[in-house]
């Protein structure tokens, strides 16, 4: 990521969109067809780049697929923990169906 101090004035289109300069792009290491992640912080929009996280804690390594959620190594094991007594419950028996 590279550093810069540059201010840059941009219009707002008709659209709502704002054209990030190259150069703060690059500063951010933002790149075409990457995913931004926008807020506002005291007053100021705050862009900056996107990268997947845990659902619950914000964690971005060790992420597995949970129902279609990314979550971390840590909030799985507690995911795992708390449905097991469910699951246990909702298991059927296939050998009692159809007789
Ligand atoms: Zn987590």
């Amino acid at each position: 990521m590279e550093k810069t101090n540059a201010r840059f004035m941009r219009r707002v289109d008709a659209l709502g969109r704002v054209v990030i300069p190259k150069a703060l792009r690059d500063a951010l290491d933002v790149q075409p067809g990457q995913a931004a992640e926008m807020y506002v912080r005291e007053g100021c929009l705050v862009v900056q780049s996107w990268t997947p996280g845990c659902v619950f804690c914000g964690e971005t390594r060790d992420l597995s697929d949970h129902l279609g959620k990314l979550v971390c190594a840590r909030c799985g094991e507690q995911l795992r923990r708390r449905a097991a007594p469910a699951t246990l419950h909702r298991r059927s028996r296939p050998e009692a169906r159809g007789a």
